[in-house]
């Protein structure tokens, strides 16, 4: 693909327009491949803002690569709680030994190492290579995709095989000798400031006289849009289940979805009308247990990128028989990771008192 405008233009153009226009973000005042590693995997599918305080928080708890693999996962999942997509966090966790026992310690500087760490891809890899070890390396984000889609006008979805070959020719051949962490970094802060998915103010923008989106007067019909599916929803009912001070909780399975969080037992309601019936009944058949003094605690709600929960929470006093799952003081229920919907019912446990009343 030939560029419209000499490559040099657009590249002085966007580095003028960085050198002055640049987001103030702690992970840039730091060149530890460490440091932007950890921003880079934060940053997927979440928003700078909400990432800045998990950013320094992290840091903070674990300032090196060698103490995050040292740390319990339970306690790396602490520390992510609230910024979701946990999977982020397990390969984090687990590429940092990786990187602890196969690169003594050191964060890879090539891509086809880089591309051997879990939760690394090409475009997370391409930032850390451009921006900590200044490589020309490319990356393709969601943001560089969408201001490369509207500057060449490209007409595919982005996010199939050829045009994204396409997008990824172009982020590469635009990179600026020397420079290129500083042109990624530009392309990102363009993206999120002035090329935003809707309303994009073209007339501030430093690409303007070359975009050919710009120039065909839609620029919001560039990149092509996906199809959005319409999201299942799940109903399903919780239990709390009180003994001595305590509540049963159970751990997720290392793997899949939440791995690894806790939560209060809960079972999918699959089309069942009578919801506290169901659920004590499964307490039973499932976790072997009687419990008296049921109510209803409340329902809760959570969106989640592929489902829609809704969870009827109910709660009961332990009576009588074997537990499948750990008794937990309530005192002691801010220390585990949780997630944001079951974090909610255990807020809302605290704030009804029920800890206070006597079991
Ligand atoms: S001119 Fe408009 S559409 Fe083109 S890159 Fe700039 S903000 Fe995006």
């Amino acid at each position: 693909m030939t560029l419209p405008q000499p490559k040099t233009k657009i590249q002085a153009e966007l580095l003028r327009w960085f050198n002055k226009h640049h987001r103030d973000l702690p992970w840039r005042k730091t060149k530890d491949p460490y440091a932007i590693w950890v921003s880079e995997i934060m940053l997927q599918q979440t928003q700078v803002a909400t990432v800045i305080p998990y950013y320094e928080k992290f840091l903070k708890t674990f300032p090196t690569v060698r103490s995050l693999a040292k740390a319990h996962l339970s306690r790396v999942l602490k520390v992510w709680e609230g910024l979701g997509y946990y999977s982020r966090t397990r390969n984090l966790h687990q590429a940092s030994g990786m990187i602890t026992n196969r690169f003594n310690g050191k964060i890879p500087d090539t891509l086809k190492d880089l591309l051997t760490l879990p939760g690394i891809g090409r475009s997370t890899a391409g930032a850390i290579l451009s921006i900590a070890y200044n490589r020309e390396a490319p990356i393709l984000d969601g943001n560089a995709k969408r201001v490369l889609s509207r500057l060449f006008a490209t007409s595919g979805n982005p996010i199939r095989g050829e045009t994204e070959g396409l997008l990824w020719q172009l982020s590469e051949s635009l990179l600026p000798k020397g420079r290129a962490g500083l042109f990624n970094q530009a392309l990102m802060d363009l993206g999120a400031m002035i090329c935003t998915p809707k309303d994009p103010k073209c007339i501030k923008c430093p690409l303007c006289d070359f975009c050919k989106a710009h120039a065909s007067g839609e620029p919001e019909s560039f990149p092509l849009k996906k199809v959005r599916k319409k999201i299942p929803h799940i109903k399903a009912v919780s239990a709390v289940i009180r003994k001595d001070g305590k509540v049963l909780l159970r751990q997720r399975p290392p793997k899949g979805l939440l791995g690894g969080l806790w939560e209060f037992p809960n079972w999918p309601i699959d089309g069942k009308k009578d919801l506290m019936e169901y659920l004590w009944l499964k307490v039973k058949s499932d976790l072997g247990l009687e419990v008296k003094g049921k109510v209803l605690l409340g329902t809760f709600q959570q969106t989640y990128s592929h489902f829609k929960l809704t969870l009827s929470v109910f709660q009961g006093k332990y009576l009588d028989g074997e537990k499948a799952g750990s008794w937990v003081p309530l005192r002691k229920l801010h220390s585990l990771p949780l997630s944001r919907i079951h974090r909610r019912i255990s807020e809302s446990i605290s704030y009804r008192g029920i800890d206070k009343k006597s079991d």
